[in-house]
């Protein structure tokens, strides 16, 4: 027989007080354990009550029981994933279940005595994420725990896993501690977000805030403090989105509006008003409702919620900070890493800029909005670093490569001195491309190679000057649309136009049209899921079918490039009658502006990305329409293999240095020079010395790549001569060969051109 339980009338608050007793009295570790499971059992009128810990780091042991044969207690060991306790452990989630023996991960030992009870409620004592053991409750008869026992054994887990972690429960001969401390060198392999190389020590970004008093005294007080703290930080967090302090000037501002949201959240403060009333104080109330929520969301299959899972967990320690009144964040060395499992934009931004110097995430993603506000603040970063947050102790050396998404922990002085010697080389280069910017962009024999940018915020503005670049050749104006909570409007858009404009000082821009789909989402607009997003409804296609988005962003385009030259380009045109749809557009919107007297872009230069391989079959009918054409070769490579650049198990397959890229480009330079029309190429094919070489050597003059590139790129081009290189370059077309690589490598070597 089944039994709906509702056992529990006190609520967690009367077993909340009962562990605090236990606390309180002098007792033994192993007597105090006793006590808690035998009140936990009463209280919750189950016959068995069992506290399993954690040792070492793939086992669990019965540390104490009230119900179960005391013998097994410190004997009953069980592996990670082993029967119903280990499944706890090993997937952080509950059980309740009538009948355990039933379950087919049920694990029968026999010197418990288990076979008695059929009910199970085992619960996981989380803390940070890291998993210390398992409560579990049991009964005899087949009952349902009801949802008011599992928040109170799921309350009680919570606390007790505070206490453990605050000593306050000493597990004897336990290596809990021992075995969460690391004190080894260690090499994690994440994915680098955002250039750079920095040596530094590492800062937790959430050291644990210490939560002392976990049971409230006066539930009607607790709340008030709750509701007190939500108020100032709702204060605080008004106040970071309203200050100028940090002008990004647009982009990051709708960032920090998204985040002023969740703090206006009612459903969170709605939650930890009833983990106070469940008997909390109101700090533990946040941790709670802050582990629930992670729990929930991080395995969500939605990107999007993930990351706002960041937003939610800085909010929940800037509430915590609030109510314990410690300082808000930890103090940073000179050379500060900040290693986090995730973190929101506005936490970045509290850090003294002067002393930080590296960010290090479990998570983050290339269009997570802490990644945007990091390369804002030319901070290297490396996310997808694999449980970091546990490995890490504060303080330890550790060593952030933004080149290569190496993380090392602790590194020997060996894996030191590489990297010191890496710094410096990397310190003399740049200085040294610094020192170079105002050499002109020529080869050896006198060819001039137009050198460009690629940008797409405004914070990548300053880089024109520093590189001292021919312009920008490529301002992706998605990502002003994809860091916003919100669809920008036509304003927000000109502004940040026309300061590119502005900012450029005559310098040639190249923008393109909004360039969405694909891995480019925007977290406002739902999309339906598609079997092949990389050829899908992406791009230009995107922007036809919903032609007010396109219409807007021209005008705001023809608004801020008043008076001055407008150079538009549409991305992934397939066919020439894409481009001329959107030609169509664009000039529907100059009729528009005309008749309104508004003042128009005094020229107008429209051309098209050339990222699929069909329109390269389209040149003559193409070429007469356009003003230019930028080759954009991360796409093009794509499709051009039916390579996705995005799966691992495929890189490296194919070279972009072979024989059918340098054909098919080769075909295209020969075109657009018949038609005299200006040809460049984006992708960051362009950024590499090598490759860049090989594009010089096959008619390519005007490259645009990422910022760090120019320098590189310019000392390649300055030791170049392209009238030995061009020889070379015919014979590797009809070669056969899957890479030309090689060949390439030893010219530059043999003629001396730098390449590094
Ligand atoms: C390209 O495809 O080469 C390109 C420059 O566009 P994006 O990388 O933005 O897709
Ligand atoms: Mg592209």
């Amino acid at each position: 027989m089944t039994l709906e339980s509702t056992i529990s009338i006190e609520g967690p608050w009367g077993l909340l007080r009962r562990l605090r007793e236990a606390m309180a009295t002098p007792l033994s570790t192993q007597e105090r354990l006793d006590k808690i499971v035998g009140d936990i059992a009463e209280h919750m009128g189950a016959d068995v009550c069992s506290a399993y810990f954690r040792k070492g780091n793939d086992e669990l042991e019965l540390f104490a029981t009230k119900g179960l044969n005391p013998e097994a207690v410190h004997q009953t060991r069980l592996g990670w994933g082993e029967g119903l306790v280990g499944q706890i452990a090993a997937t952080g989630k509950l059980l309740n279940l009538p009948d355990a023996q039933t379950h087919p991960n049920f694990a029968y030992k026999p010197e418990t005595g288990e076979e008695l009870f059929h009910s199970f409620l085992g619960v996981p004592l989380l803390r940070g994420g890291r998993l210390l053991g398992v409560l579990v409750v049991q009964n005899q008869s087949e009952r349902t725990y009801g949802p008011q026992d599992v928040e109170a054994l799921q309350t009680v887990g919570m606390v007790f896993a505070e206490l453990i972690a605050a000593g306050e429960v000493l597990i004897p001969d336990s290596s809990l501690v021992e075995g969460l401390r690391f004190d080894t060198p260690l090499r994690l392999r994440g994915t680098a977000l955002a250039d750079g190389i920095v040596v530094g020590h590492a800062v937790l970004h959430q050291p644990r805030v210490e939560v002392t008093r976990l049971i409230a005294d006066d539930l009607d007080k607790e709340l008030e403090r709750l509701e007190d703290a939500v108020a100032d930080l709702r204060e605080d967090v008004d106040a970071l989105v309203a200050s100028d302090e940090y002008n990004f000037a647009g982009e990051s501002a709708d960032v920090l509006e998204a985040y002023r949201m969740f703090a206006h959240d009612r459903g969170w403060l709605e939650r930890m008003r009833e983990a106070v009333n469940d008997g909390l104080t109101a700090e533990a109330a946040v941790e709670k409702v802050m582990a629930d929520t992670r729990k929930r969301l991080v395995n969500s299959p939605d990107a999007y919620l993930k990351e706002r899972l960041n937003d939610f967990e800085d909010l929940s320690n800037r509430l915590l900070r609030l109510l314990i009144g410690t300082s808000n964040l930890p103090g940073l060395p000179e050379d500060g890493v900040i290693v986090a499992r995730n973190m929101g934009p506005a936490e970045l931004l509290d850090y003294d800029r002067s002393k930080l110097k590296g960010v290090v995430l479990e998570e983050g993603s290339a269009t997570a909005h802490v990644t945007i506000v990091a390369r804002a603040l030319d901070l290297p970063l490396v996310g997808s670093a694999k449980d970091v947050v546990d490995l890490v102790e504060p303080g330890d050396v550790m060593i952030v490569d933004g080149e290569s998404g190496d993380v090392h922990l602790r590194p020997q002085d060996d894996v030191l001195d590489v990297y010191r010697h890496k710094l410096e080389l990397r310190t003399a280069r740049q200085a040294q491309y610094h020192s170079d910017r105002g050499l002109p962009s020529v080869t050896k024999d006198g060819l001039e190679i137009a050198l460009d940018i690629n940008a797409g915020l405004l914070v990548d503005l300053p880089h024109l000057q520093e590189t001292n670049a021919a312009g920008i050749g490529l301002f992706r104006t998605e990502l002003q649309f994809m860091i916003g909570a919100t669809m920008p409007r036509v304003p927000a858009q000109t502004d940040v136009y026309r300061k590119v404009l502005d900012a450029a000082e005559g310098r040639r821009v190249v923008f393109r049209a909004v360039d969405l789909g694909s891995d480019k989402v925007l977290p406002y607009l739902a999309t339906t899921k598609e079997e092949n997003p990389a050829l899908g409804w992406r791009a230009v296609r995107l922007a036809l079918d919903r032609p007010a988005l396109l219409h807007y962003q021209i005008r705001a385009f023809l608004q801020a490039a008043a008076g001055r030259e407008l150079n538009l380009m549409f991305p992934l045109i397939a066919e020439v009658a894409e481009f001329k749809a959107a030609r169509e557009v664009f000039d529907r919107e100059v009729a528009r502006c005309k008749r309104f007297g508004h003042p128009l872009p005094s020229k107008v230069r429209l051309g098209t990305m050339l990222e699929v391989p069909s329109l390269a079959w389209q040149l003559d009918a193409l070429l007469p329409l356009v003003d230019f054409v930028s080759i954009g070769s991360n796409d093009l490579f794509q499709f051009l293999f039916a390579w996705d650049r995005g799966n691992p198990k495929l890189t490296g397959r194919y070279d972009p240095l072979s024989p059918t890229v340098f054909a098919f480009l080769r075909n295209v330079v020969e075109k657009a020079a018949a038609y005299n029309v200006p040809l460049s190429l984006c992708g960051e094919m362009a950024g590499k010395p090598i490759e860049a070489m090989a594009l010089i050597g096959l008619g390519l003059r005007r490259i645009s790549m990422p910022p760090a590139s120019v320098g590189p790129v310019k000392a390649m081009i300055r030791s170049l001569d392209v009238a030995k290189l061009t020889p070379i370059m015919g014979p590797l077309l009809t070669s056969g060969e899957h890479s030309v690589r090689d060949v390439l490598i030893n010219f530059a070597q043999d003629n001396g051109i730098v390449i590094e």
